[in-house]
């Protein structure tokens, strides 16, 4: 086996993790956390900004939490030297969306939490709308990386062979300049609307008929794609009953959509607010801009999303970010 085999079936199998000590700088709480010393970006990454692992999911790990006080941040948060006021703030304003049993260990701390807890430190710090808004950001990613719910029946992995999800990184197809490896998110978008179309052309029977489905869904899901993934759950709930696991991680993948969606608001109305400040550089605005763009988009408003995309071109002329707004402008009006 060559060294990039051996390499890459080392990282298939999971993040590196380490467990590091950890104390909570506003009330010297001691804890163990996890740090990410390696993953793979192989995954891909949505049109929003969110990367994605291939078959982990890292995110969750970036971000710790005290468990108690519900001081949040990622590691060098936990370094910094707070001034007694600013510690009384954050232990009388920080609200987690969830109780944290001052026992529990990082993992068992959904993501979205910790995030959502990261967002509100920016804020009682003081911090930008842009540090808020990125926090908030990464919450809604991780309701997205959660909300895709894996199945573990045979026909489900057969179902996604044949259909080219479970390609590896190393097989992935090449871009047109022949060395550059596709992206993976765009490369699922384009497989799931063959699936769809099949779907549609009534080419899967048996038990595809609800697995082809629920991997619409599923994919839809895993990129955040709130407006595909709703129309496919329909279809799925028009099938209740058939598949009881199915059944369970529709539930599921429909509760996680409605829980991004509060976190893009709260995102998107801290990007709206600094863009209108415009006390950043142009090109940050820019970005900014964008993402209120993409947010909105997701949210259901073409209207908005297409002047959020005009203001991202009218700040930003950095290339790869203009042909962003461009190409997800003309998404707005494609059938
Ligand atoms: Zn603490």
């Amino acid at each position: 086996m060559n060294v990039l085999a051996t390499l890459l079936l080392a990282l298939c199998a999971g993040d590196e993790k380490k467990s590091i000590d950890v104390v909570c700088p506003v009330d010297g709480h001691k804890f163990q956390a996890l740090e990410v010393t390696a993953t793979n970006p192989w995954g891909g990454r949505d049109a929003d900004f969110c990367r994605h692992a291939y078959k982990t999911t890292p995110l969750e790990y970036y971000v710790w939490v005290c468990p108690a006080c519900g001081y949040s941040g990622v590691k060098k948060d936990f370094d910094l030297k707070l001034a007694d006021e600013e510690k009384r703030i954050l232990r009388d304003g920080l609200k987690p969306a969830l109780p944290i049993k001052k026992s529990a260990r990082q993992p068992e701390i959904p993501g979205h939490v910790k995030y959502d807890l990261m967002a509100q430190a920016a804020r009682l710090r003081g911090l930008t709308a842009a540090d808020a808004g990125k926090a908030w950001l990464h919450a809604s990613w991780s309701c997205r990386q959660q909300g895709a719910i894996n199945l573990e029946f045979d026909e489900w992995e057969t179902l996604r062979t044949n259909y080219g999800f479970n390609r590896l990184p190393l097989d992935m197809p090449k871009e047109k300049d022949g060395k550059t490896t596709r992206d993976r998110t765009e490369y699922e978008l384009q497989l799931v609307q063959k699936l769809e179309k099949d779907i549609q052309d009534k080419k899967v029977f048996g038990v595809n008929r609800i697995l082809a489905r629920y991997l619409a869904a599923y994919t839809w899901r895993k990129h955040g794609e709130h407006a595909e993934t709703t129309r496919w759950l329909a279809e799925l709930d028009a099938m209740k009953g058939e598949n009881s696991v199915v059944d369970d991680a529709v539930s599921r993948m429909r509760a996680s959509i409605d829980l991004e969606k509060g976190y893009q608001k709260k995102a998107l109305e801290q990007y709206a607010a600094e863009v209108g400040r415009a006390a950043a550089d142009k090109r940050t605005l820019g970005e900014m801009a964008y993402l209120a763009g993409e947010l909105q988009r997701r949210l259901g408003d073409s209207k908005e999303a297409a002047s959020w995309y005009d203001k991202a071109l009218e700040l930003s002329d950095a290339e790869p970010l203009r042909k962003l707004a461009i190409d997800q402008k003309a998404r707005l009006t494609r059938p």
